[in-house]
């Protein structure tokens, strides 16, 4: 089910640094306007989750259930994405891009603690 990991992409403002996951018009931090566009880490720690058993459509009733999560990213910003049902709010996850069907989902994946060092990306 799981592809080779894509990295997707953050907005970051130029003026402090701060990212974002959707385009905004202004920095919430410093009110600048500029912005780039660059490669998120991937990582993050999960802040909550939730077991689908209803889905909202013939497609997803065939992978129910599933699990989604919340996860905050090491730069900041929070993304949903799927995970194994293993996954637990306080768990170090790591995204990849994986298909289901020919839907295109981001899913976490656990980390090693071992080789999860928390604030290893400023
Ligand atoms: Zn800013």
């Amino acid at each position: 089910m799981t592809t080779p990991s894509v990295p997707f992409m953050l907005s970051r403002c130029t003026g402090c640094g701060h990212h974002f996951s959707l385009a905004i018009a202004a920095c919430s931090q410093c009110g600048g306007q500029s912005f780039e566009v660059v490669p998120a880490s991937g990582r993050g720690v999960v802040r909550a989750r939730s077991e689908v058993w209803r889905a909202p459509d013939a497609f997803w009733r065939q992978y129910v259930p599933y699990a989604l999560v919340l996860v905050r990213l090491d730069e900041g910003p929070v993304l949903m994405g799927h995970a194994a049902r293993e996954v637990a709010i306080g768990d170090a996850v790591h995204a990849s891009n994986a298909m289901l069907g020919d839907h295109r989902v981001i899913r976490f994946e656990p980390v090693a603690s071992d080789s999860f060092v928390r604030g290893a990306i400023a």
